[in-house]
């Protein structure tokens, strides 16, 4: 497929989820990917027909991801450019997992289950890490609602497709890029 023909492919796939404005006259898109998304040129496509379709409604769009790298970065950057550009986009919103809080009541095993840790892991910088971090903070950012989200999906990484099927179950329209 050559770039042009998967533009193409992009503006129809995301036109037709027909995205509108929220009450409060923006576009929330968020972004969700592998940490290994090489595909720059695709992150920055679908944002750029994002915020036409934004601007076209006289609406900004905001960029929410979850701030690590991969597509993540990839949005954050475009974002900020065209912040800079003065395009009507929004600095960009992002949530990173705070892998260091403790960890909550649905974690399992908790540390109280006879396992000192429970199932933190040991970073060795010398502090304890909650591998269900980046699912707390998915579950945040679904929370905040968006009117689409962009799944930017590598080898079927887990953090990405647990992101984007949580915002499916919420019933956010989802654009699924998958390599
Ligand atoms: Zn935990």
């Amino acid at each position: 497929m050559t770039a042009a023909e998967l533009r193409a492919d992009m503006v129809l796939a995301i036109g037709e989820r027909t995205p509108q404005l929220g009450t409060d006259g923006r576009l929330r898109v968020l972004v969700t990917g592998s940490r290994k998304w090489r595909r720059e040129d695709i992150v920055r496509d679908a944002l750029s027909i994002c915020c036409n379709i934004a601007g076209g409604l006289a609406g900004t769009l905001v960029v929410v991801h979850g701030g690590a790298i991969g597509a993540d970065s990839y949005a954050d950057n475009w974002t900020k450019g065209k912040v800079k550009l003065g395009w009507p986009v929004e600095e960009p919103e992002r949530h990173k997992a705070d892998w260091r809080a403790d960890c909550t009541d649905r974690c399992r095993p908790l540390p109280t289950s006879g396992r000192p840790l429970g199932h933190r892991r040991e970073d060795p910088r010398g502090f304890t890490v909650c591998p269900a971090a980046g699912f707390y903070r998915n579950e945040l950012m679904v929370r905040l609602g968006a009117q689409l989200c962009l799944a930017f999906i590598k080898d079927n990484s887990h953090g990405a497709s647990h992101c984007s099927d949580l915002a499916e179950k919420a019933g956010i329209d989802i654009v699924k890029f998958e390599l």
